[in-house]
């Protein structure tokens, strides 16, 4: 079982309108180290615009450890 890894593949954030305010990218990032989740989808259903801006806060996340 060392080639899987827990994911959630189906997450909103709070630029979608379906996502709770509370859910910003910071959130979803310190969740997944609590829980151990490597791997997750961001499926905002809004827009697309929000798709780099996410992805380079979550990158920063990562980064900051
Ligand atoms: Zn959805």
């Amino acid at each position: 079982m060392e080639n899987f890894f827990n994911s959630d593949c189906h997450l909103h954030t709070n630029y979608s309108y379906c996502g709770s305010p509370e859910m910003t990218v910071e959130r979803i990032a310190n969740l997944m180290k609590k829980k151990g989740i490597r791997c997750i989808a961001i499926t905002d259903h809004s827009s697309h615009f929000y798709l780099e801006r996410n992805a380079n806060r979550m990158k920063a996340c990562r980064n900051s450890g």
